[in-house]
């Protein structure tokens, strides 16, 4: 018989209908009940076995971690917790999984220990609620862009071109690390690599989509950037997914709204279609908030998503928010590790964070930075000072999107790629666009770790993507 998933029974389930499901024992109570989950639904479904009537080795392999296809009768539940349980006609062991072995036991692991086990951390329910929801948002912003008619974009993952300088790079080669070609000056000879060239892996999409965006108009690109980012956070992995919109003859307030409406969108599609999966993630988040002083606890996370659902977003220029951080609390009596003394600082979580969780207690968009710490590719405003940058500030995260309207000017980009120390031949062809019909435009980069932190309310971001890629850990 064909197996039922468990998302399908429980939402259309017919009393006294024979069913086979197929899944993992996740409890095993009494010697009658298991309760079975098959990754459809956070779930479980629990099946009734008659003890008397089976072998006691047999019931002996009904372990958590197990896995098990069982066949029986759709019943109404007699117990709390669920409207229909599964009266059991048979079943077959699939796969044992030995109790003195398997480390995913019916109790409280730690997100610390889970890391460890990432190969199995997915059969918890946690993680469980947390894949299917990522799974959710990707489908949400495609369905987003789809809907308003952009073009997704696949660019390049190994990029000859360092010019974004977003952050360190992985190097890509094929060279023989002990026993490098040499130039007659004494360098590696990068002619001897497989490219012929230096290759890196790439730390962002925007530059090639900005060549798309010049043709098609409305392009984004969805893939895996890496930085050799050295900084142990709980906020920064050497390999994200980034979503990179770019837009022709858009300026940075049609970037701001375009950015607004997507993130309220994607939180928005989490609440209408992953509720019992959020409703799961808020509990356990009030769980853990419980074992927290008051004032580090979180809002409720239901009422943090609608909270940016139904609310516009502050915005305000890089000058008005260093005004605000001179004058804080915290920067007054050295509170803050960075202590915010003259315009031109570069902003750090801290501060970010002071903005939108004590100042505002909204998302913040930060706009108009000092062009000295923001990328060359960057409008520069008449005062010659800043550049026409944005930043989306998240509660309990700090930055989850950078963008900006980008230097449609050649002369003035030119200048810039000077400051910047970027030799010019080796963007010649992001200068073509300009050099041929050159139009505004504008786009951003959403991090989409960062996107899931917030609608899941984990506070690591090793804990919203199944393999993280950090420092000194490469495991799975
Ligand atoms: P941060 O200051 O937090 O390091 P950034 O200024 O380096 O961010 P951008 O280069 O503007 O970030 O990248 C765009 C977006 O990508 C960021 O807004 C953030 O959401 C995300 N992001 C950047 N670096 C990382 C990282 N190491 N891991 C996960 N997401 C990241
Ligand atoms: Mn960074």
């Amino acid at each position: 018989m064909k197996r039922i998933k468990i998302i399908d029974l429980i939402a259309k389930p017919t009393i006294g209908s024979e069913v086979t499901i197929k899944g993992w024992v996740r409890t095993f109570r009494s010697n009658r009940f298991i309760a079975i989950n098959d990754g459809s639904t956070i779930n479980n479904i629990q099946a009734v076995v008659d003890y008397e009537k089976i072998e006691e080795s047999l019931l002996k392999r009904i372990t958590t971690g197990s896995s098990i296809s069982v066949f029986g009768k759709v019943i109404e539940s007699q117990g709390k917790g669920q409207s229909i349980e599964i009266e059991v006609k048979s079943f077959e062991i699939l796969g044992d999984a030995n109790p003195e072995e398997f480390p995913l036991q019916p109790k409280k692991h730690s997100l610390e220990f889970l890391r460890e086990i990432a190969h199995l951390r997915f059969r918890t329910n946690t993680f469980g609620a947390i894949s299917r929801v990522r799974h959710s948002m990707i489908f949400a912003i495609h369905k987003f862009f789809n809907d308003k008619g952009f073009f997704n974009i696949h660019t390049p993952i190994i990029t000859g071109s360092d010019a974004e300088g977003a952050g360190e790079m992985f190097r890509v080669t094929t060279l023989n690390l002990n026993k490098l070609p040499k130039t007659d000056t004494g360098n590696i000879d990068f002619k001897e690599d497989f490219f012929g060239k230096e290759t890196n892996l790439t730390v962002s999409g925007q530059l090639e989509a900005e060549l798309a965006a010049l043709a098609l108009g409305q392009v984004y690109t969805f893939g895996p950037t890496f930085r050799a980012e050295n900084s142990n956070t709980t906020r920064h992995l050497a390999e994200f997914w980034m979503i990179e919109p770019e837009v022709a003859f858009n300026d940075l307030n049609d970037n701001m709204d375009l950015a607004e409406e997507m993130l309220k969108y994607c939180v928005k599609y989490a609440l209408d279609n992953c509720t019992e999966d959020i409703n799961f993630l808020a509990a356990r988040l009030e769980d853990e908030d419980k074992s927290k002083p008051k004032e580090q606890r979180s809002l409720p996370l239901i009422e943090k998503l609608r909270f940016v659902v139904e609310n516009d977003f502050v915005r305000l220029t890089y000058t008005e928010a260093i005004e605000i951080l001179k004058r804080s609390k915290p920067n007054q009596n050295g509170q803050f590790k960075y202590q915010i003394k003259d315009w031109g600082a570069d902003l750090q979580s801290e501060h970010e964070r002071f903005l939108v969780e004590k100042e505002f207690k909204k998302p913040v968009i930060l706009t108009d930075y000092p062009s000295e710490i923001k990328a060359f590719y960057m409008r520069q405003n008449d005062d010659n000072k800043t550049v026409r940058a944005m930043d989306i500030l998240f509660p309990g995260i700090g930055e989850i999107v950078g963008g900006s309207q980008r230097e449609e000017r050649m002369e003035i980009l030119k200048q810039k790629i000077k400051k910047f120390n970027i030799p010019e031949e080796s963007v010649w062809w992001y200068l073509e666009t300009r050099k041929f019909g050159t139009v505004p435009h504008a786009g951003f980069g959403l991090g989409f770790e960062r996107l899931m932190l917030f609608v899941t309310g984990m506070t690591n971001i090793r804990d919203v993507i199944p393999f993280p890629r950090t420092p000194k850990n490469a495991e799975f």
